[in-house]
């Protein structure tokens, strides 16, 4: 297929666009490059250009014959959707019904679109599965959850073919250690406690550790880039007309803090001091995925199950790119 990759030049679609050309697809990096790297895009890839500017999009999707959009460009800063919802509602909502509104206008059906688990608000229960109710507790989780119903109203209306996976903790870097996490700025778990390793930060701060848990500190499920980027391949090529797939992307096993702190540790040989401060707002105790919809419908097998090998692939990126992609 001729593929469409927006925000392909960011930390989950760079991953994506690459294994779906390994795979044998077409594929084109769609990116403002507002949070994405050129170095993260293949040669002669990118395309550089904003989802808002609804004309190049058609023109785009129509020059190279586009079957498919997978659509990761998004504003992900939970902190900063509470203090600039508008630019969130503008970005992520707006956006993508332009992105929407072009594919239309070129006749373009099939979509697999970054949902998160944030859509969930605080879990009914953990594991959480797709069944519960979702009930975003901030600005960001809300975007995805205004663009996933719009999803299914064009896939009853107009025949659209369409995945929205939610992500648990996306995390981790390709095996060959060319492509890696870059934000800027940093606010995810790992690339920080990688950072302090690289003696760029003086400790990591953790966010609580008198929570409900049996450590005390937050647990996540952590599933590597890579893995994500195969459950998109394996979604878009079950996408039909009036396909409506909504799934879980998570490895099913849940990682604390502090488990993370020594699994970097032990990993990078460094000692990495930790402060405790307050928990953060809004953080709940425990996200963990019900992963199974996911291997079911989609045949998907996460390679990676445990925090280590995940903490490994992303050391080895962090351990030669220090300054990220640097541009
Ligand atoms: N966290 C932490 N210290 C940090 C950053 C994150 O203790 O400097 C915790 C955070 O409270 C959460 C987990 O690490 O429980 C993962 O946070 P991250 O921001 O990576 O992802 P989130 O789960 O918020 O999407």
């Amino acid at each position: 297929m001729n593929v469409l990759v927006s925000g392909g030049a960011g930390y989950v679609g760079s991953h994506a666009a690459r294994m779906l050309s390994r795979a044998g697809h077409e594929v084109w990096a769609y990116d403002n490059l507002v949070f994405g790297h050129r170095g993260a895009v293949a040669p002669g890839r990118l395309i550089e250009g904003d989802l808002l500017d609804k004309a190049k999009v058609v023109a785009t999707l129509r020059e190279h014959q586009i079957d498919a959009v997978m659509h990761f460009a998004a504003f992900a800063y939970v902190g900063e959707s509470v203090t600039d919802p508008a630019k969130y509602y503008h970005n992520n909502i707006v956006g993508t019904l332009s992105l929407m509104d072009a594919m239309r206008e070129a006749g373009v059906w099939r979509i697999v679109f970054s949902s998160t688990c944030a859509t969930y608000g605080e879990p009914e229960s953990v594991p959480i599965r797709e069944t519960q109710a979702q009930n975003p507790i901030n600005p960001y989780g809300y975007t995805k959850l205004v663009i996933e119903r719009a999803l299914s109203d064009f896939a009853k209306a107009y025949g659209w073919g369409y995945a929205a996976l939610r992500y648990f903790n996306a995390a981790g870097a390709s095996t060959d250690g060319d492509l890696g996490e870059d934000h800027d700025p940093e606010t995810h778990l790992i690339p920080l406690v990688l950072q302090v390793a690289l003696g760029q930060r003086e400790h990591i701060t953790i966010f609580g550790d008198k929570l409900p848990t049996p450590d005390g500190t937050c647990i996540r499920d952590y599933i590597h880039v890579d893995d994500l980027a195969s459950a998109h391949i394996s979604a878009l090529e079950k996408l039909g007309r009036g396909t409506e797939f909504r799934c879980n992307l998570g490895t099913g096993q849940g990682t604390s803090v502090k488990e993370v702190i020594d699994a970097c540790r032990a990993i990078t040989g460094r000692p990495i001091p930790a402060v405790v401060a307050p928990p953060r707002a809004g953080d709940p105790p425990a996200l963990i995925a019900d992963a199974g919809l996911a291997r079911r419908e989609l045949g998907w097998v996460p390679r990676y199950t445990s925090i280590t090998p995940i903490v490994e692939t992303a050391w080895k990126w962090h351990e030669s790119h220090p300054d990220g992609y640097a541009d």
